[in-house]
């Protein structure tokens, strides 16, 4: 059985700002549940990892990291969580600070990780025939196994979101990044060092997470500078679907929500019901609710939001937003909810219990992104049956068909352009919709059958693991 190591950033359940988080915390299990291969799995040890996990965690190695012309200590520890084997490397310096990101030393943070990865190859009793690395974090691992393992160990680099590349002034080369200027042209794009490029240039094969995601960063209003080198690597780069966790994110079972519920929508407005309560809205189990669970940053479409609501809210509707981020939108959502005050809630936090409560009790999930690349909530919201309202990009066009009365097939409400106005209207159509019972009955129906599990999409990556290591083996002629 093939032998993978993944790195990330993030990782559930130990550690979470986003969706990354998920793919990271459930792709090795369905990997290895489908039989495909093995998977282990190297993350940060941050202080903020809670010590319910750090408590379990065996201390195995110490070494030394080169980031530059410092030396810097790295600890590892080993966790086995759900069947799957936990590397965690420590450091006094970069990791024990509030939160994962957002620190001026953010791109050296992640050297000394990428860096640390590689040499924990020599202190862990596991021999990796792909290293998959994901996201600008890690890009600098996949470039540092293909420098220092040519040949015998693969790799692959996974773009979650490619608006992030991980930038640093060019003379980081020298102060961090220390290798022969030979290797100088891999990590620099646009006269900085970049993360992001260096992952894409050096993989063997590089995926994102959506097949349409794949297709639109080789332009330029997707591709954020780097779609010339996508455009190269072409013949590399395939997309595939992220799944959930679905016996994780499961109505039926989830502690969080006030009642389970499978398909009984009685059930669902119970839970519907007790969010109005708790929020101080007007309690009224038949009033739609729309819901948007989100990083609050342009990205996601809340400039479109920002602009309609004051207008949708003059229908009978409910409308809650949970998230936090840029200082515009959290300013304009509390102002919306304070002139509408039984109507609106606004909660700036990042609480995921909570929104495990607005995923059960609302009716629509509010999603019009400017790009996607796959998005996970669209398909949390499916599977606690709230139909998602998105934007026609990326992921959220692979994975949400809009709606059609006359065919009765869909699973949710589409728009293409990035208009606040094609966002109301569509969120208008929705609401009729709602108010005509056989019709939302079909639109529940198809929501109930959509896909939204990981066993596809792991097939595929084993695919894509099995190409890179045949290629390797296969006899010569
Ligand atoms: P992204 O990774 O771009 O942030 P995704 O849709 O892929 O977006 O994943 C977002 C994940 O983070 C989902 O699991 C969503 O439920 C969760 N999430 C986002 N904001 C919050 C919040 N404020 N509180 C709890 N969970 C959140």
């Amino acid at each position: 059985m093939k032998k993978i190591l993944f790195t990330a950033s993030e990782c559930t359940p130990f550690v979470k700002t986003g969706g990354l988080a998920d793919v990271i915390g459930s792709l090795p299990q369905a990997l290895q549940n489908e039989g495909l291969c093995e998977v282990r799995v190297v993350l940060p040890l941050y202080d903020e990892i809670s010590s319910e996990w750090t408590e379990q965690m065996e201390k195995t190695a110490d070494f030394q990291v080169q980031v530059g012309w410092r030396s810097q200590e790295a600890s590892l520890y080993e966790l086995k969580h759900e069947g799957v084997t936990y590397y965690f490397i420590g450091n006094d310096y970069y990791y024990t600070r509030k939160g994962i990101y957002g620190y001026y030393d953010d791109g050296e943070r992640f050297v000394f990780f990428s860096r640390a990865v590689v040499e924990a190859l020599q202190h862990i009793d596991y021999e990796p025939d792909i290293l998959h690395g994901h996201d600008w974090q890690t890009g600098l691992a996949v470039a540092f196994a293909k420098i220092f393992h040519p040949g015998n160990l693969k790799t692959v680099f996974t773009i979650h979101n490619i608006k992030y590349q991980g930038l640093m002034p060019h003379h980081a080369f020298n102060d961090l990044i220390q290798l022969p200027l030979e290797h100088f042209g891999g990590f620099e794009w646009n006269g900085m060092i970049n993360c992001m490029k260096s992952g894409i240039f050096h993989a063997d094969k590089i995926t994102t997470v959506s097949p349409s995601y794949a297709e639109e960063i080789k332009d330029p209003f997707y591709g954020e500078s780097l779609h010339p080198l996508l455009r190269e690597r072409n013949a590399d780069l395939s997309g595939v679907i992220n799944g959930i966790n679905a016996e994780d994110y499961n109505p039926m079972k989830d502690p969080n929500i006030p009642v389970n519920y499978s398909h009984s929508r009685v059930k669902k407005k119970e839970n519907k019901e007790a969010l109005q309560e708790e929020l101080g809205l007007h309690v009224n189990r038949d009033i739609p609710v729309y819901i948007a669970i989100s990083r609050l940053v342009e990205q996601k479409g809340f400039h479109l939001l920002e602009r309609i609501l004051d207008e949708f809210l003059q229908q009978e509707v409910q409308v809650i937003i949970l998230g936090t981020g840029e200082y515009e939108f959290e300013e304009s959502f509390k102002h919306l909810a304070w002139k509408h005050q039984s109507k609106m809630a606004t909660l700036l936090k990042f609480d995921e219990g909570t929104a495990r409560k607005l995923y059960a009790g609302a009716d629509f999930f509010l999603m019009p992104s400017k790009f996607e690349p796959c998005g996970l909530s669209q398909l949390i919201a499916l599977r606690y049956k709230t139909v998602p309202i998105v934007r026609e990009t990326g992921g959220l066009k692979d994975t949400v068909q809009p709606f059609n009365e006359i065919t009765g097939e869909g699973n949710g409400f589409s728009f293409t352009n990035y208009n606040a106005h094609d966002l109301l209207s569509v969120m208008n159509y929705s609401l009729s919709i709602y108010h005509q019972p056989n019709l939302w009955d079909k639109l529940i129906k198809n929501v109930n059958k959509s896909q939204f599990s990981w066993k596809e999409s792991a097939k595929a990556y084993a695919g894509i693991y099995s190409g890179l290591t045949e290629t390797e083996t296969a006899p010569e002629e």
